[in-house]
């Protein structure tokens, strides 16, 4: 028997699950009556496909689980015959019975074939679906999806979205013992060296208590000495001034709190733009403690007082002539730049605000997490970009966030059964 290529286990786990299928007249394949009272829990894990599922066959109602193959003879293929843990099936459910199934008492396992009970207009708009070469792959269908529908599944989206973060601030909160200043410096650092340098800013962070900063925060020649030191830069022999007396200090400073630098070659300068370089980043980030002192309280605790801070933020004078310490150049601005700033706020920000509120119970801060990125701008990225070329647009940074989280965990892994959007595409059709 010719199988269509579309027809897939999931496709199959999918129709059983909605019952999108003739449920009229329904046999088994030995002739008896069959009616499904409860087509059980569907189970992503090792073992059956749904559990608990009852079923009445003729005058008898069986309670059990329910495996599901495109081929009965999978079923061997797969080995369960040998496997106690799918004695209990209670029913095979196949698109194509090309061989009988027994239990291990030699029995027959009850078996419906699904080939011929799902609509020609379910499998003509699936088949369409997985065969669309666009990336958005129900580009074609996402008018006829229901607006409050399409929302809700972004506003879903999003929160799963920030859960995904969320574990993995509770592993840094965790190393931290607790301690939220640290673990929102750690975070911070991280992604104050974007993309290329957030090792070296996340090896720094664990080195450098954030509490000596703190104490150190009024100074900002000290602040830059601690962070420069501890990031391996102060190893070298320098001819300036401000170098040489930030060696000196940070000597100072690493005997006094015992302190320990990372080497020097986590730092990355290549394919980045000069005002990008670590240099300039630490520059800021001391000024950024100089300025706002306790960064969690600034940022997260106490939001939204401070946030134009971090707009503005510059390097100290030394750096507007420099972008590294041996390179001396003109005197430039160097700010951190706007879409900069966004970037920390959606992806720093406004998950560990979520987080706090979590691991708080505090669903203010959640709100405010949310709140926040509705305030921001959207990303402008190629998933993003890809979006509106198909006439999704975003309006902000709680639906760009959605999107991607769309794109990376469904669309490109061709997840359309468990997304909320396919779901609509096809039970539109069904309907
Ligand atoms: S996963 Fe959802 S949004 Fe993405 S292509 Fe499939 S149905 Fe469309």
């Amino acid at each position: 028997m010719q199988i269509p290529f579309f027809i897939s286990e999931d496709f199959l786990h999918y129709v059983w699950k909605h019952k999108l299928f003739n449920l009229q007249n329904l046999t088994t394949e030995d002739g008896q009556l069959l009616q499904i009272l409860n087509e059980g829990m569907h189970n992503h894990e090792s073992g059956p496909d749904f559990s608990n599922a009852k079923i009445q066959i003729g005058n008898l109602t069986w309670a059990g689980n329910v495996e599901v193959h495109i081929n009965s003879s999978d079923w061997f293929a797969h080995n369960h015959q040998n496997d106690p843990v799918y004695q209990k099936a209670i029913l095979h459910v196949v698109w194509n019975n090309n061989k009988q199934v027994f239990d291990n008492l030699n029995n027959p396992i009850p078996t419906l074939v699904l080939n011929g009970r799902v609509s020609s207009s379910l499998l003509a708009k699936y088949d369409k679906l997985i065969l669309n070469r666009n990336e958005i792959m129900c580009s074609d269908s996402i008018p006829s999806v229901n607006k409050f529908e399409f929302f809700s599944w972004l506003n879903r989206l999003l929160i799963e979205r920030l859960e995904v973060k969320t574990s993995a601030l509770q592993e840094i909160y965790s190393s931290t013992k607790g301690n939220w200043e640290q673990t929102f410096f750690i975070v911070f650092c991280k992604n104050f060296g974007f993309k290329t340098n957030q090792e070296g800013m996340m090896a720094l962070s664990r080195n450098l208590d954030f509490k000596i900063l703190l104490k150190n925060k009024d100074d900002l020649f000290k602040l830059e000495s601690l962070l420069f030191g501890v990031a391996g830069f102060l190893g070298q022999e320098f001819k300036e001034e401000y170098p040489i007396n930030l060696q000196k200090e940070y000597r100072h400073q690493k005997h006094k709190y015992n302190l320990e630098e990372i080497p020097v070659e986590f730092w990355k300068f290549g394919r980045i733009r000069p005002s990008g370089f670590p240099t300039i980043r630490l520059s800021q980030l001391a000024n950024l403690i100089h300025i706002q002192g306790n960064l969690f309280d600034a940022y997260v605790r106490n939001i939204p007082a401070s946030l134009d801070v971090i707009q503005s933020v510059e390097v100290s004078t030394y750096w507007n002539t420099h972008f590294t310490f041996l390179n001396p150049g003109q005197v430039k601005k160097k700010s951190l730049g706007k879409s900069a700033v966004q970037n920390l706020l959606i992806n720093t920000v406004a998950p560990m605000m979520f987080f706090y509120g979590q691991e708080t119970g505090s669903l203010e801060f959640r709100d405010k997490a949310l709140d926040l990125l509705e305030k921001l701008p959207a990303e402008n990225n190629f998933i993003i970009r890809n979006w509106a070329q198909n006439n999704i647009f975003a309006d902000n940074a709680f639906e760009s966030q959605s999107l991607i989280q769309l794109t990376n965990n469904y669309c490109t892994l061709k997840k359309c059964l468990n997304c909320g959007i396919g779901n609509q595409v096809l039970k539109h059709e069904v309907g």
